[in-house]
């Protein structure tokens, strides 16, 4: 049941985005930055976004020296150099539109811990530095020289530090965001689960009767993520959780600064304020169980996670845990998102990966140049 004042003044309007991701609020934003005097609202099903934005680590990264390696092996050069490059100047953008106070940013800096079996991938961090030279004009990876000064674990056997990496306050950036719709005027709807495209017609659960209310658009993006399978099933597209864990105050300081990767880029870790460990990751030691929508926690990641922090990250001090939460990222065969024009006036910016917090702006630039 709508009444008469909610169809006068709440359901059209120029451009509706579905989904209050990164994604989402940076194509609201950017679209009424260029078309001021356009009416936006954004679709959200959760009463904060539900799935990747908020529940991420906050590394503002773009590929550690064996994440670049694994992308050779799958892509040539110039496309490895251009995926950098678009990361890059992703980080570069959102420090640019919001600052480096606001963004909670700090410039300390990426590690990779290496273990035996990476221990291969120095002899190429020559040929890595070379290739990245045209867009950092010297040197992105070095071999730290002492490296008990970190405390590891005796499997660490070297540390390679990147020195254009950097860390945000996850939190800091979504407030961000939602400040500058607030500010343009864009109107924020959460607990808005779309369950139909129809054309320019957008089906909305009504949460409290659940109804079903008719918004619509003259131009609709859907930035849906990891649930894009929903509206598109044919799309290459699966969900992959992630869990991230954060530890009570640890009784020693923390002896190293920045953000570390471990295994691949499949397992991360650094210091949350009060002096507590953030670390997360551990999808590829069940692929299969993470494929999944659902926000539960997988015991075998928890359990992988707290014997790393105990043999690895910090072997000679005891670290209880406090929190733990998950969330769903969005993957396919290839690292590169799927942003494209599905019809005349509508778009989809999906499949953003594990590196949404550098091209999630980006990624909205071009939805709204599609648009
Ligand atoms: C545990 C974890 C750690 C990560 N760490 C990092 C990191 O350190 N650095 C980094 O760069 N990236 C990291 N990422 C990835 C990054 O968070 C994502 O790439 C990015 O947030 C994707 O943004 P998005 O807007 O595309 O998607 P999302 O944030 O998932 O937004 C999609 C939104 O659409 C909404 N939605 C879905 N279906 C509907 C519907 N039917 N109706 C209405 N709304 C709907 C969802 O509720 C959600 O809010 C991490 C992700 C996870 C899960």
């Amino acid at each position: 049941m709508i009444s008469y004042w909610e169809k006068a003044h709440f359901l059209k309007y120029d451009l509706i985005v579905i989904g209050a991701g990164i994604v989402g609020m940076s194509t609201a934003i950017q679209y009424k930055l260029k078309f001021p005097q356009s009416r936006i609202a954004i679709l959200e099903r959760g009463v904060f976004p539900s799935g990747a934005s908020t529940k991420n680590a906050g590394f503002a990264c773009f590929g550690s020296l064996t994440e670049i390696l694994d992308d050779l092996n799958m892509m040539s050069e110039e496309e490895v150099l251009a995926l950098v490059e678009k990361r890059y100047q992703g980080l570069h953008a959102i420090r640019k539109v919001f600052g480096d106070e606001t963004l909670g940013y700090q410039d300390k800096g990426g590690f990779e811990l290496i273990t035996s079996q990476e221990v291969s991938a120095l002899d190429q961090m020559n040929r890595i530095n070379k290739l990245l030279m045209p867009l950092f004009g010297e040197d992105v990876f070095s071999v730290e020289k002492d490296i008990y000064r970190y405390g590891f674990g005796k499997e660490v056997l070297q540390v390679v530090k990147n020195k254009f990496e950097g860390e945000l306050d996850t939190g800091k950036y979504i407030l961000a965001l939602w400040d500058k719709c607030q500010q343009l005027g864009i109107r924020l709807h959460s607990g808005a689960e779309v369950l139909i495209i129809d054309d320019n017609q957008i089906h909305v659960k009504e949460p409290v009767t659940y109804d079903v209310i008719r918004f619509e658009s003259a131009k609709i993006a859907i930035c849906t993520n990891a649930f894009a399978k929903r509206f598109f099933p044919e799309l290459d597209i699966f969900p992959g959780r992630g869990l991230v864990m954060v530890s009570k105050p640890l009784q020693s300081k923390i002896a190293w600064k920045g953000a570390f990767h471990y295994d691949k880029g499949y397992v991360y870790f650094r210091e949350v304020e009060g002096n507590r460990l953030l670390i997360g990751g551990g999808r590829n030691l069940d692929f299969e169980g993470e494929r999944t929508e659902t926000f539960e926690v997988n015991s075998l990641l928890r359990s992988y996670l707290e014997k790393l922090t105990r043999s690895v990250v910090f072997p000679d001090q005891k670290v209880e845990f406090e929190m733990e939460w998950t969330g769903i990222m969005a993957f396919g065969e290839t690292k590169k998102p799927i942003i494209q024009k599905v019809s005349a006036n509508t778009v989809v910016g999906v499949r953003l990966g594990g590196m949404g917090v550098a091209i999630g702006w980006q990624a909205g630039t071009e939805l709204v140049d599609l648009l």
